[in-house]
């Protein structure tokens, strides 16, 4: 699941291209709730009336209504994460009104931070540094350890779900460290594949938020 590169490709193309690196089955949802890249934001923009709104399945009614913009991980550049939809109830229309998001897979809803990021993290905590200190070497500007501190308390209250949606796939394989965040790595690695950012694969394939 290679994530670098597809946005050169045409948009079916990459789709096709993005199946054939992964045996990995990926979770349909109609909306998605994770797309690839902004290639494929773009494209569940074109597609929205053709899909059901997750809230009353009303299909027809999606309309777009505007980009989720928020700060870039290391400047204060402003950044695009993800797209909101709206069951349009205007003019007369038949849809509930409410709205719903379409996120890009690298974007962890509620922070800054990527996964790409809290990746490296995950990796360099359980080869032994301690949070500050992997929390720093990434030296996200303007973000203090307190940040880092709080996105892996998410994490750990995560885990025990997210053991479980990887064990519907598979079994978890043996893994000699006793520590549960290796062993939660080894079992993402399994299920996933080999991808550039666990936890962007992770909510790709599963459509659903990595922190809840
Ligand atoms: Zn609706």
């Amino acid at each position: 699941m290679r994530l670098e590169g597809t946005d050169l490709l045409p948009g079916a193309y990459r789709r096709l291209y993005y199946l054939l690196l992964t045996s990995v089955p990926v979770v349909r949802t109609y909306p998605p709730i994770f797309v690839l890249d902004l290639h494929a934001l773009d494209e569940s923009l074109t597609d929205a009336k053709m899909n059901p709104c997750p809230h009353c399945h009303r299909a027809g009614m999606v309309i777009g209504h505007g980009l989720l913009v928020g700060y870039a991980e290391f400047s204060s550049d402003r950044v695009t994460r993800g797209r909101r939809f709206l069951c349009s109830n205007r003019f007369r229309r038949s849809g509930c009104g409410r709205t719903f998001s379409v996120w890009l897979s690298t974007v962890l809803a509620g922070f800054t931070v990527r996964t790409p990021t809290m990746s490296r993290m995950f990796h360099a905590v359980i080869g032994g540094l301690c949070i500050k200190a992997a929390w720093e070497k990434d030296a996200l500007s303007g973000l203090t350890p307190h940040s880092g501190y709080r996105l892996w308390h998410r994490l750990l209250v995560a885990q025990s779900r997210l053991r479980s949606m990887l064990c519907d796939r598979a079994p978890p394989p043996p893994c000699n460290n006793t520590q549960p965040l290796a062993q939660l790595l080894s079992h993402l690695q399994q299920v996933l594949g080999p991808t550039d950012c666990l936890f962007a694969g992770f909510q790709l394939t599963f459509q659903r938020h990595l922190l809840g």
